[in-house]
């Protein structure tokens, strides 16, 4: 009520007091109009008394309010009789200014009356701010209160128009999400309803269920998005909020440990494995039976045997020891082998169909292991030369077939868990004859150097 709908800007100029609000300052107001009509009778008296019909009033900054006429007409208010009534202040160009007595006064009550408005307003304005000050803390909690309404009606508004339930909470070890959907990916793909493809999430940790899911599938099939969107859920069901699912039903989880993305941290003097391995430190030496881990890639920042046997025990420990919910996307497929051992774990993987030499994503969670990687079929959508993806197919197939078929078998049973690792199986004369031969270069030896080896052979298989 107080303030004009659209104030000033500044406070110094005043008017920003609404009309009504306070009869003193509306009076004095009242008084700056009723000038306008004095200074128009005023005009029309000194035309009269001067015979002069250009005889105007105006106002500046620097003269205030005084008369203006053309150089001729002002040469006769310079002289007798009239001269005693208007006062010369000014000649310019063309025109002639003059003050009068009453002009003068006149000035000086608008001035006083606006001067008066202003220090009104001013004082009005302070009385305010004391009000407002004085109600803070009722002011706060309306906020407050209008901030917990807006995120409430938000979120109902998003659960109806995004097909949300409610999820059920309890002090359990369920962790189980049918159909679960990712809101941000859904979001962005929802030009095209249905688009989204809902996955189901079973990590509880009573009955058969195994709370420990290792999902593969090849780069671009929907790993990322479903471990975040399983760890989305599980935050939006904490919070109050309806979950995008067909249904979920949650034990409360006590911490929520995510290692996604790699990013690094260089100006802090780490990069981006030893970023990683600190994560995972962190993760491996917190998470509890309650926790929700989601682990997205590790180990690979390093070599391939390296970064192998660090997810490998990693994910080890989080079965045996953190016993925590989680979902652990990697592309070491040998990983997929300790299904037959860890109890609590099981292996998925993102669909996949092959088309014409091209792969296609079909975004479902399927029991099972991914049987390859499809890295190079995601270069080529990548736009990878095809030179390079020629090579690249050529070097592949030669690395395979070089590779001991069913690595992650016999490493599982080359490293039982938690025992001492065995002594490492004797080669066999099949492998050393081999292995003796792949050093030699046929055009390059001598006679007497081939009768040698062929000794040397001999001798290997004894
Ligand atoms: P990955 O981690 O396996 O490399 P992402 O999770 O990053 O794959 O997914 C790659 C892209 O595939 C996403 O940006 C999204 O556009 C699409 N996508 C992933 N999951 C789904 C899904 N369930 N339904 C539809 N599209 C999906």
């Amino acid at each position: 009520e107080a303030i004009k709908p659209e104030p000033p800007l500044l406070l110094s100029e005043g008017g920003f007091i609404a009309q009504g609000y306070h009869g003193g300052l509306d009076e004095l107001r009242g008084l700056a109009s009723e000038s306008k009509r004095v200074i128009a009778s005023l005009e029309d008296k000194y035309r009269r008394l001067s015979g002069i019909d250009r005889l105007k009033v105006k106002h500046n900054r620097v003269l205030g309010y005084f008369l203006e006429t053309g150089l001729a007409q002002g040469d006769k208010l310079m002289r007798a009789p009239l001269n005693e009534s208007f006062i010369h202040r000014q000649t310019m160009a063309n025109n002639a200014r003059f003050s009068t007595v009453e002009l003068g006064e006149l000035e000086r009550k608008i001035d006083q009356a606006g001067n008066q408005a202003l220090g009104i307003e001013l004082a009005l304005w302070e009385d305010l701010l004391g009000e407002v000050m004085g109600r803070g803390p009722a002011v706060l909690r309306m906020a407050a209160a209008l901030a917990e309404l807006d995120v409430a009606s938000a979120l109902a508004d998003l659960a109806h128009r995004a097909r949300q339930v409610r999820p059920k909470l309890d002090a359990g070890l369920a962790f189980h999400i049918a159909g679960g959907r990712h809101p941000v990916v859904e979001a962005a793909l929802n030009e095209n309803v249905g688009a989204f493809v809902a996955n189901d999430c079973d990590l509880s940790a009573d009955g058969d269920s195994r709370r420990l899911w290792l999902v593969t599938g090849p780069n671009m099939a929907g790993k990322s998005t479903f471990l975040r969107q399983n760890a989305l859920i599980a935050i939006l069901a904490q919070m109050g909020a309806f979950v995008p699912a067909q249904s979920a039903h949650i034990g409360i989880v006590d911490r929520l440990f995510s290692r996604v993305g790699a990013a690094d941290d260089l100006a802090r003097g780490r990069s981006t494995f030893m970023v990683e391995m600190v994560e995972t430190a962190a993760i491996l030496n917190q998470a509890t039976a309650r926790s929700l881990v989601i682990l997205d890639e590790i180990g690979r920042g390093t070599a391939t045997y390296d970064g192998l046997s660090i997810a490998w025990a990693a994910l080890e420990h989080l079965h045996e020891t953190n016993r925590c919910r989680a979902l652990f996307a990697t592309h070491y497929h040998e990983l997929t082998a300790l299904g037959a051992v860890l109890t609590g774990m099981a292996n998925v993987t993102m669909r996949v169909r092959e088309w014409q030499g091209d792969v296609i994503f079909l975004h479902e969670v399927v029991p099972g292991a991914a049987d390859r990687s499809y890295g190079i079929q995601v270069a080529k959508l990548a736009g990878l030369p095809a030179s390079v993806i020629a090579r690249a197919q050529a070097v592949l197939t030669q690395l395979e077939s070089q590779a001991a078929t069913g690595r992650g078998t016999q490493m599982i049973d080359a490293l039982p868990l938690f025992s001492a690792p065995p002594a490492i199986p004797e080669e066999t004369a099949d492998a050393r004859i081999s292995a003796a031969l792949r050093t030699v270069n046929p055009d390059e030896l001598s006679p007497k150097e081939a009768l040698q080896i062929v000794y040397h052979l001999r001798g290997l298989l004894d």
